[in-house]
């Protein structure tokens, strides 16, 4: 079996939404309800010593702060939300709900540099981990809901297109 990734699956289902003219507005609704539930889902792990080695990295300062490459960058963000998803124990949850993310990511990649948002997106990965690794089922939703707000609030204003425009098939 070939390796399993949800950014393959999420090429796909980005066709699906133009064609079914889907607009961006409802993709980042998508994507704010599915990263909230995973990171409740995962708060929820009730093996408390898998949280918490899942979320270490994440929770200690440093290496991931400042990277000058855009892929790296990209690849740092994404295996924060991929390493949320792997907690909550269903893998066809985490395949699925994971997607939005991927497309939102691969269509602000090719539109702009995210890494101006770089600190504020690691202050509040920092402490969606530490929500996650302390079991906090509700507090790392509202944490990550926001987390994602934000992000979807600085994507908008750099989209060529409206909210109320089909997605792109890039
Ligand atoms: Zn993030």
């Amino acid at each position: 079996m070939g390796e399993v990734d949800s950014a393959h699956l999420g090429r796909v289902s980005a066709l699906f939404y133009n064609m079914s003219g889907a607009t961006y507005g409802e993709l980042f609704e998508a994507w704010i309800w599915a990263e909230g539930e995973l990171a409740d889902r995962a708060a929820r792990n009730p093996d408390a010593a898998v949280r918490q080695k899942a979320m270490e990295p994440f929770v200690e300062d440093g290496e991931h702060q400042h990277h000058d490459d855009l892929a790296v960058y990209l690849e740092a963000h994404a295996g924060f939300h991929h390493a949320v998803a792997g907690l909550a124990g269903n893998r066809v949850l985490a395949l699925s709900l994971e997607t939005y993310g991927q497309i939102v990511a691969h269509h602000v990649a090719v539109l702009d540099d995210p890494r101006e948002l770089s600190n504020v997106l690691f202050d509040d990965h920092r402490n969606i981990a530490k929500a996650v690794g302390a079991g906090h089922s509700r507090q790392a939703r509202e944490l990550m809901e926001n987390h994602l707000r934000g992000v979807a609030a600085y994507c908008r204003e750099r989209l060529n297109s409206a909210l109320d425009s089909p997605v792109e098939w890039l």
